[in-house]
């Protein structure tokens, strides 16, 4: 029964959780308690009992992370072709932009995190599970491009299950162009921030997302190259529970911090400041 229909609400996004009923509650993800659509928005999608960090889209997180009408963004008027001619690629990708209203699966643009100008990509896990095909990783790789040129820190939140298999070795050369991209970047002397959010696997976590100068990631999310069942299946042996999670990568040291929803927005403007401070070409 859509209750929701009663009220004369809006259809609303879709969601991770299960809504029960729409538009008026959700349930958490990883614990099953109801939570109340108006808390659950207030407290940025975060379970108030266990704290599971769920998905965001990417205009959420932006809206949460940036001061507010500062986005711009830049290269939305790429598109992919169907180099392969893939089955049904073309109708997945028409159902993609109609679920998250984006283009592609990731959104790139200036914008000013706490007065700091920087360059920003946002992926959205929503658009064909955030994979990477030729556009993402030209959007990906010209937004370093920009911050190099215009000497302005770069920040990217990734979350991908890893490169489009229908664009074949075109999205895999996606690795090798976004990786050259960081380089140069930091040949420049630029700063470059990744935030790994729930989930960033494959292809993406094999190339800019562990390239950052700093690697923050939210609590809980699937950071790594294969999950765990792939993991099990390679190495023979039963894999520690928090395998490929924020908490095991940092505890590998592969992640320099692991930072709440809620603190996100303030420690990247934290950390802005200090790396623009500590490198005159960046402004
Ligand atoms: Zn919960």
């Amino acid at each position: 029964m859509n209750r929701g229909s009663w009220f004369g609400r809006r259809a609303r996004p879709s969601r991770t959780a299960s809504s029960v009923p729409e538009g008026i509650a959700t349930k958490c993800a990883s614990c099953g308690e109801i939570l109340f659509a108006r808390d659950f928005e207030r407290n940025q999608k975060v379970c108030h009992k266990c704290q599971h960090h769920h998905r965001l889209s990417a205009r959420e997180r932006l809206a949460m992370t940036v001061d507010e009408e500062t986005f711009v963004e830049i290269d939305g008027h790429l598109r992919s072709t169907d180099p392969l001619q893939f089955p049904e690629y073309l109708d997945k990708r028409k159902r993609a932009e109609e679920k998250t209203g984006l283009w592609e699966a990731v959104l790139t643009g200036t914008a000013a995190i706490e007065g700091i100008p920087v360059v920003i990509g946002v992926a959205d896990f929503g658009f064909m599970g955030g994979s990477m095909g030729s556009v993402v990783g030209e959007r990906v790789a010209r937004a370093m491009e920009m911050g190099a040129a215009e000497g302005m820190p770069v920040v990217m939140f990734t979350a991908s299950g890893g490169a489009r298999m229908h664009e074949g070795l075109l999205a895999l050369m996606q690795m090798a162009k976004t990786s050259a991209a960081a380089a140069r970047l930091d040949l420049a002397r630029i700063p470059y921030i990744v935030v790994l959010t729930d989930p960033t696997t494959g292809g993406v976590f094999a190339s800019y997302a562990s390239l950052g100068d700093i690697a923050l990631a939210e609590p809980g999310a699937i950071i790594g190259f294969a999950g765990r069942r792939v993991g099990n299946q390679d190495v023979g042996t039963k894999l520690p529970d928090n395998f490929q999670t924020s908490e095991f990568q940092f505890e590998h040291g592969m992640i320099d911090r692991i930072v709440p929803r809620k603190e996100m927005r303030s420690v990247l403007a934290q950390l802005l400041g200090l790396l623009i401070q500590a490198v005159p070409n960046a402004e």
